[in-house]
């Protein structure tokens, strides 16, 4: 039995021919139809769950509970007393040979319905009617191969002796579920008699064949000696019990045969799952992701891994278990220079989110792996200053906002910013001079903004007028561009003090 590589303890329903590693059913890519593997993306080999099934001789409990349904114990019955009911009406002979192989080959049809859904990994018994559909043609395969073995037995004894006849009686006997199973798993009657075939399906199953015959003989036994036992006590009643319980072993035998090729499916060369599993393989595409994401974390491909969560941040944007996850990862493993990186879109997530009161703490951590760390936007640096200026940790707050004039200019926000900067350095003991300087600037600054909406306005009904007369060569509406705000030309205040000394009161 092979394990998961990723799940030691699972038992693998899945290979990659590639890479040479066996996966269970969560550790494989299940988007599409055939399973691919995620780490080299090429299509698996399905060992079916046959690797992971119990062996049948631990599930004889309910392989004798699986006829004890309403429908399958009528037809048990029913077909029993039409076989009894043959064998005592001889003087209408044609009319007993047909009730009994009608009786016979429902069970038949039925039981080997039951083999072919239980290799298909149906554990429940099928419903009966179900089993008659699909005709008789089976039926009648079966009734052939049946009559074919009986002459070939017949005629080695005839021809060969008793010694000879005998040992071929007993190959016949021996490979008879050998025979079913091939001719359910290829439903082909000339490729079920190979005897070929069935030797290299007793090969392939090895000692637990050996079980089943032993068990079978074991129920034959049985009804033998209930004939006995009750026989003599009540004749009449005998036949009719020996007849339910032999067609009730019958089903019991063709389940276990079924469930035979359902465990060694990987040997007989097909695949097929419980319908036990199936109920639970239906993944969600955040399961999936999921699933992908630890494969390669256990593989150590960090890389792949990191690719993985940014796209896992596009396509569930919501989902705030994969921004979690990856802080956590970050945290954990100290990886300053990716923390760098994500810190903005994690905490743009928990802003979006609504988790103000995660905000500051995340930043605290980040600044914990990266000292310096800054978001690189600045209605995010705003929020945070906002946040911990109601915190009471004005320093952190002056931190964030200081130098914003430089770092973007362009910013709609940044009179605000420095009203909230002066603010912030208002509380702080012997700021109050920068205080009245950064209240300068913010007004400096709306000043200037306002001139910039007046020119844009300007502008904007520049070019409207210039569309309305569309007979102007196209060189007038490349009218000059409105000078950027890149350097400002407002006499600033040099900031550079503020920080020296916001520094010095921290040593102190
Ligand atoms: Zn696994
Ligand atoms: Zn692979």
């Amino acid at each position: 039995m092979n394990y998961c590589k990723y799940h030691p303890l699972d038992g693998a329903t899945y290979s990659c021919p590639q890479c040479n590693i066996h996966q269970c059913d969560q550790c494989v890519d299940d988007e599409h139809k055939g399973a691919r593997c995620f780490v080299c993306g090429s299509v698996l080999e399905s060992l079916g769950s046959g690797n992971t099934v119990e062996p049948f001789w631990r599930r004889l409990p309910e392989a004798f509970k699986y006829p004890l349904n309403s429908a399958s114990m009528s037809l048990i019955v029913i077909t029993s007393i039409l076989s009894v009911v043959a064998t005592l009406i001889p003087f209408l002979f044609i009319l007993a040979i047909v009730l009994y192989l009608f009786a016979v080959g429902s069970l038949m049809k039925y039981s080997f319905t039951c083999l072919e859904r239980t290799a298909m990994g149906e554990m429940k018994a099928p419903d009966v009617m179900d089993a008659y559909q699909g005709g008789i043609k089976l039926l009648l395969q079966l009734v052939l191969m049946t009559i074919v073995l009986v002459v070939v037995v017949g005629v080695s004894y005839h021809y060969l002796g008793m010694a000879f006849g005998g040992l071929i009686g007993f190959l016949v006997a021996l490979s008879l579920p050998a025979i079913l199973i091939r001719f359910a798993q290829t439903e082909n009657m000339f490729e079920a008699m190979n005897p070929f075939a069935a030797i290299a399906l007793m090969a392939a199953i090895g000692l637990p064949y050996g079980l089943l015959i032993v068990f079978m003989l074991i129920m034959m036994t049985s009804v033998g000696v209930l004939h006995e036992w009750i026989g003599t006590l009540f004749p009449a009643m005998s036949y009719l019990l020996q007849a339910i319980i032999s067609n009730y072993y019958t089903i019991v035998m063709f389940h276990l045969m079924g469930y035979m090729l359902f465990q060694y499916q990987e040997q007989l060369g097909y695949s097929a799952r419980s319908d036990e599993d199936d109920e639970k393989s239906e993944r969600t595409d955040i399961e999936r992701m999921r699933a992908n994401i630890m494969v390669h974390l256990k593989e150590g491909d960090y890389e792949q891994v990191v690719t993985l969560y940014y796209q896992a941040f596009k396509r569930f944007p919501n989902e705030a278990s994969f921004f979690e996850q990856f802080f956590d990862l970050l945290y954990v493993c100290k990886k300053t220079a990716l923390m760098e990186d994500y810190g903005l879109v994690y905490l743009e997530f928990l802003s979006r989110k609504k988790r103000f009161d995660k905000l500051t703490s995340t930043f605290k951590q980040i600044l914990f792996l990266s000292p310096n760390y800054l978001p690189a936007s600045a209605s995010m640096r705003v929020q945070l200053a906002r946040l911990f200026k109601q915190n009471g940790d004005l320093k952190m707050a002056v931190r964030l906002l200081n130098g914003m004039h430089k770092q973007f200019a362009d910013f709609d926000g940044l009179p605000d910013a420095y009203v909230l900067l002066s603010e912030v350095l208002a509380e702080l003991p012997g700021m109050q001079l920068q205080a009245e300087k950064c209240r300068q600037m913010s007004m400096q600054l709306q000043r200037k903004a306002d001139v910039k909406k007046q020119e844009l306005e300007l502008q904007r009904q520049a070019k409207l007028a210039a569309e309305a007369k569309s007979t102007t060569t196209p060189n007038t509406r490349r009218a000059p561009p409105v000078a950027k705000s890149s350097g400002l030309t407002l006499e600033l205040v040099p900031m550079e003090s503020v920080l020296d000394i916001t520094d010095k009161s921290e040593k102190a």
